[in-house]
């Protein structure tokens, strides 16, 4: 069994929907479909109006919202009898959103709005393949899938509840269901993050032990650099699970970071593909490293530096236990760190608890803090005895400062972490470096 994932755009309007349609003919294939492309982010602005106490401002984004969605409706179902079934479904929804203008929108609220796209979305299509004659069967995300109480997903829950659906079902051709929403461990809707429907996909293809994951999207696989800052990037055709890890935490859009652990995990083989042009080969993510090669380049934004000097490490044991502590306290996490024999850099990208962290550092040195960063990551086989990559990454960033350099972390990764400013020039002196 495959399990499918179609993205935002590749939903985005009701041609697109029937251009997935007919990729999904395979029987017994699980579709993890997104919300249309902007509802989400929609549905963020009116939870913003919500929370600011402004329901006229919201109910003129649900309108015109809903608007768009009677337009779909119109143009993507045949008969009238699918027409109206689309069209119930579809207020059913905002009108449902529209009671939360009414009352106390609180984070509860706002989750079970965000969660109201992939609904929409999945409701949609499994109407359309049933007006097709298409024996499709709708498996509620909500109903499956599950968080803990740390917020991360509860395989065994998943696994036991998603083949219990399979069973029920066991005589549809094919199964659609949401990204993205989720219950947390208290039973309330809650969603796994923007960009969370890569997510779905992976756990499910983890709880049902699929053949392949296929994360649908609207560029043909992971280029060699990001296609948003750099002209001319080119489809990388084969990576290593921690090689797409690592450039999906760094910044590579096109797949969620938290993605391919379940894949990797269960050696599921993940492949990222285009619906636009459904017959390009798109990128193969498995256990197979391509042996002397650098890859790609990605880069993370909003990353902030902290430097913490001392006199007290020369010679000091547990001075690093002690920083790392300080960021364990405060449940920020660590991305890049480097040290010298005085002194400790580390980055970090959530920035909410800083002022503490900083105060409680100075316990230990003087602390400094650079701000609006950017870790810029390589990614190939950099194994240390490969020679030549490091001083070919070094070398295209020559005309840039450079605060931080981290390599031998893995064999994966060389990150660089630069001012934001600097980021697009740094992108394209890689990609003119490292491929041209
Ligand atoms: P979806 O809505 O299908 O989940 P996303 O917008 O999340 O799609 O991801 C696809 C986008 O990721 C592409 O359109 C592209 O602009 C962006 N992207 C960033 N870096 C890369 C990369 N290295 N390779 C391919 N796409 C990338
Ligand atoms: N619809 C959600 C978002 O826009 C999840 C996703 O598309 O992956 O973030
Ligand atoms: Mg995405």
């Amino acid at each position: 069994m495959k399990v499918l994932k179609f993205g935002g755009t590749s939903v985005g309007s009701a041609q697109r929907m029937k251009d997935v349609a007919k990729l999904i003919t395979t029987k017994h294939t699980i579709v993890v479909l997104s919300a249309m492309s902007g509802t989400t982010n929609s549905l963020v602005e009116i939870s913003d109006y919500l929370y600011k106490k402004n329901p006229d401002g919201a109910n003129e984004i649900i309108n015109e919202l809903a608007i768009t969605y009677y337009k779909h409706v119109n143009e993507l179902y045949a008969t009238a009898e699918y027409k109206q079934r689309a069209k119930e479904l579809v207020s059913y929804h905002f009108d449902y959103i529209r009671t939360f203008t009414k009352d106390l929108f609180t984070l509860f609220e706002e989750r079970v709005v965000l969660a109201q796209g992939e609904l929409i979305s999945t409701g949609m299509m499994n109407l359309y393949l049933n007006e097709q004659g298409v024996n499709s069967v709708l498996l509620p995300a909500l109903d499956y899938m599950r968080t803990d109480k740390n917020a991360e997903p509860d395989p065994v829950y998943i696994k036991e509840k998603l083949n219990a659906l399979l069973e029920e079902y066991k005589n549809a051709d094919l199964y659609i269901t949401q990204g993205y929403i989720c219950r947390n461990a208290y039973g309330e809707i809650d969603n796994l993050q923007r960009g969370g429907s890569d997510y779905t996909a992976s756990l499910v293809g983890a709880a049902i032990h699929a053949e392949e994951i296929q994360i649908w999207t609207d560029i043909d696989g992971m280029h060699n650099n990001d296609p948003r800052y750099v002209e001319n990037t080119s489809p990388v055709r084969q990576l290593h699970f921690e090689e797409a890890a690592e450039l999906a935490y760094f910044g590579a859009k096109i797949l969620h970071p938290t993605c391919i652990l379940p894949a990797k995990l269960n050696n599921i083989p993940v492949r990222l593909l285009n619906t636009m042009q459904p017959d390009a080969p798109g990128t193969l993510i498995s256990n197979n490293t391509e042996k002397g090669k650098i890859k790609a380049v990605a880069a993370k934004d909003k990353i902030t530096a902290i430097k913490i000097k001392s006199g007290r490490m020369l010679l000091a044991t547990g001075f690093l236990r002690k920083v790392f502590e300080i960021f364990e306290n405060y449940q920020t996490p660590i991305d890049m760190v480097t040290t010298s024999e005085v002194g400790v850099s580390c980055t970090i990208d959530n920035r909410k608890r800083l002022d503490e962290i900083v105060d409680d550092l100075k316990k230990y040195g003087t602390v400094t803090v650079d701000e609006e960063l950017v870790i810029v990551c390589v990614v190939g086989d950099l194994e240390w005895e490969n020679v030549g990559f490091e001083a070919s990454i070094v070398n295209a960033l020559k005309d840039i400062p450079v605060r931080m350099i981290s390599y031998g972390g893995s064999n994966h990764n060389i990150s660089l972490l630069i001012k934001s400013s600097d980021k697009k020039r740094a992108l394209q002196a890689l990609s003119q470096h490292l491929f041209n």
